[in-house]
């Protein structure tokens, strides 16, 4: 089943198009890959499906309802369950990963500010429950023991994870991931591979942004490539491994994915 429907998407900045009548599906449960060289509007296309910037044309339909999300407030998004991560960490680093975490469960909660401030037993109750949620999120990418650690004082890799475990924590049906490898060193990419394939387990679909060839080539199920906003090519890992655009365009003769 279709879950996420780029319809023809164009985004122009000036006379530059950062995507041009870009169109892909994903399906339920997929982990696809988006790949292509720096420029070439992968990012763009992510702050499109997530909200944070309008497109000047086209449909993002989304879930089983299939409605447009173009023009919704990111929050909005959200809550219809899209969570991503960003190319550079967005954590709140003074605060610790726990609470990190429990701020992405804040979009599933009824509680409003005003019982927040008077602790109305709904709202304390709610709050043990949200805990019980971030713990839960904090555990399944492996931080429980740094629960109480500031964000800030987490290693690059581990920051990586919380990111992750808070987008998770909006229980979404769509996880978008941002370049999760970039700074990883080899040991830390493996068990984010591992890791990714156990969010699908959960059910959770994957649109990833990555630049590991091995990370895309390891894991996903199809790989979309756009070049200079342009859609070159879409199909199975090791079709995009011989496609000649490709290899001209972006990955090169030379490449080791194993
Ligand atoms: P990278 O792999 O380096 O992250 P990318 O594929 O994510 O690259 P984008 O960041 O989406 O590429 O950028 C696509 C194009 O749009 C680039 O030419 C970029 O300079 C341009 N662009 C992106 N955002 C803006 C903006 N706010 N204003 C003007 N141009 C922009």
């Amino acid at each position: 089943m279709r879950i996420l429907n780029i319809d023809r998407i164009t985004m122009k900045y000036g006379g530059l198009f950062a995507l041009k009548d870009v169109w892909f599906e994903v399906k339920n449960e997929e982990i696809v890959s988006l790949i292509g060289p720096n420029g070439a509007g992968k990012t763009t296309l992510f702050n499109i499906v997530s909200g944070i910037i309008r497109p000047n044309s086209g449909r993002i339909i989304f879930g089983q309802d299939g409605r447009d999300i173009v023009g919704l407030k990111p929050d909005r998004i959200t809550h219809l369950g899209i969570a991503r991560t960003f190319q550079n960490i967005r954590l709140f680093p003074n605060l610790t990963s726990l609470d990190n975490v429990k701020i992405g469960c804040h979009c599933r909660t009824k509680t409003n500010f005003l019982g927040a401030i008077l602790r109305t037993p709904s709202s304390v109750e709610e709050e043990q429950y949200i805990t019980q949620v971030g713990m839960k999120y904090l555990s399944f990418v492996g931080l429980q023991d740094a629960k109480d650690k500031l964000a800030s004082n987490l290693s690059y890799g581990d920051q990586r994870r919380l990111e992750i475990a808070r987008a998770l924590a909006t229980e979404p049906i769509l996880l978008l991931l941002d370049e999760p490898c970039a700074g990883m060193n080899p040991a830390e990419t493996k068990g984010l591979m591992r890791l990714i394939e156990r969010i699908r387990e959960q059910e959770i679909t994957i649109l990833l942004i990555e630049h590991d060839m091995k990370v895309v080539m390891g894991i996903s199920d199809r790989v979309v490539v756009l070049d200079y906003g342009i859609k070159i090519a879409e199909g199975k890992p090791e079709e995009i491994q011989k496609d000649k655009r490709v290899i001209e365009a972006y990955l090169g003769k030379d490449i080791d994915y194993a």
